[in-house]
């Protein structure tokens, strides 16, 4: 099904969500951008909303903006976001700080709710904050982390999984997508298998939120963190969620305890006391215009529908999987995500020896990818802001880079 240029047209046309490549700021360079996976393209409307916070919210209202509503705008913009694509319910999910930070705190938070035991657990695999968040809330608490270390492109197995779970483990955390080969945990029979002993389940979502439906409630997860500058297009640096079930809610407790995460801000208070909702999981002042841009993007989420995002995503990796085996595969490339749609995320890797000069020759040739040492490429495909055609001519390009055409490499 390899595509050609007049189809990938045509798919173009009978895009749904064709119009909402017009919702976002974009000029003649790049060719085409492969990397929305690892900073989305700015939307129109977050420049409109951010320079309403910094004229006339902040410009003309200064410090009387916080009482006409920003001081509600990490659990307001957190539940839109929920509503949007996490699956969950008002009053579980704030926006705040990074998604670092917010690892730190839940993953604290977990180990809290399940005092006693002292066993975290993980994948050597996982993004390199997550491993060294993991290491250093385990440090901190005189816990141990069993390491999982599964195939990049199988993910985590319920058979590894059983190996290390048991009355010791506190928490276990994992990537739902894994951010080099893309592949899709089962969330739910994870976090089932994990609740089995016990323990809590800790998902970070940085490459699911606004591309792959969430089901958070339903599925009966504990914690949950991501990021928003990714497929959710809120902008480098935009501040991340955190999301924490209801339930546990009244428990909860983590380390960086600010004055906005305690029950009375502005009683200033002698002693603190953590706020029984979602605010606990909150530290200090909330960056206005950071959530702002999150709060513009998941509009354009919800306005979109997860699942139609969801639909698209499909369809361009497949598309893209297609393009690799006709194109790359035969100049030494392999592909280095799940085949089945259904175990992928948004993104498709490719790898080889190849990787680092043809990356870098792409990036030459204004095709903006993203590379992985020491030999993959990520070919991140944005539904709202991907189409066909850009999807058709980076492979084009890169066909031709991988077959030493000089035109495409002078490009
Ligand atoms: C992108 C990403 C992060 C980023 O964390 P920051 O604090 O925003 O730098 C963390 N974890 C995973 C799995 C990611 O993909």
């Amino acid at each position: 099904m390899t595509l050609t240029y007049d189809e990938a047209v045509a798919l173009d046309q009978a895009d749904p969500l064709a119009s909402f490549r017009t919702e976002f700021l974009r000029g003649d360079d790049p060719v085409a951008y492969l990397d929305g996976n690892s900073l989305g393209r700015p939307p129109l409307r977050t420049v409109r909303r951010v320079e309403d916070v910094l004229r006339r919210q902040w410009g003309e209202r200064l410090i009387r903006s916080w009482e006409d509503g920003w001081l509600e705008l990490p659990e307001q913009v957190g539940d839109r976001l929920a509503s949007a694509c996490l699956g969950a319910a008002a009053g579980q999910t704030v926006i705040a700080e990074s998604t670092s930070v917010n690892l730190y705190k839940a993953i604290h938070a977990a180990c809290g709710l399940r005092d006693g035991r002292d066993e975290l657990v993980a994948t050597d695999t996982d993004f390199p904050t997550d491993r060294y968040l993991v290491e250093s809330v385990a440090s901190a608490r005189g816990m141990t982390v069993r390491w999982l270390s599964p195939d990049v492109v199988e993910g985590v197995t319920s058979e590894q999984l059983d190996v290390v779970l048991s009355e010791r483990t506190a928490a276990v955390l994992l990537s739902h997508v894994d951010y080099r080969s893309g592949v899709l945990l089962d969330m739910a029979a994870i976090t089932d298998q994990v609740h089995a002993v016990g323990a809590l389940v800790i998902w970070d979502l940085c490459h699911s939120a606004g591309v792959i439906p969430l089901a958070l409630d339903a599925v009966g997860v504990d914690l949950a963190v991501g990021c928003t500058y990714k497929y959710l297009n809120a902008g480098p640096g935009a501040p991340a969620f955190v999301y924490v079930a209801e339930r546990h809610l009244r428990e909860v407790r983590q380390p960086i305890t600010g004055w906005w995460s305690s029950t009375d801000r502005f009683a200033m208070g002698p002693s603190y006391e953590a706020d029984p909702s979602i605010r606990a999981m909150l530290s200090g002042t909330a960056y206005v215009p950071g959530i702002v841009a999150v709060d513009a993007s998941v509009s354009l989420v919800a306005e979109a529908g997860i699942d139609a995002i969801r639909e698209k995503a499909v369809a361009l990796t497949e598309h893209c999987v297609a393009l690799v085996d006709a194109w790359l595969v035969p100049h030494g490339f392999a592909v280095a995500s799940p085949r089945d749609p259904a175990r992928r995320g948004g993104h498709v890797t490719v790898q080889g020896p190849r990787a680092r000069e043809v990356a870098a020759a792409m990036y030459e040739a204004k095709v903006i990818p993203d590379f992985r040492n020491p030999d993959m490429i990520r070919l991140g495909l944005s539904p709202l802001t991907t189409s066909y055609a850009e999807l058709w001519t980076a492979m084009d390009i890169t066909r031709r880079i991988a077959e030493g055409d000089p035109v495409a490499v002078a490009l």
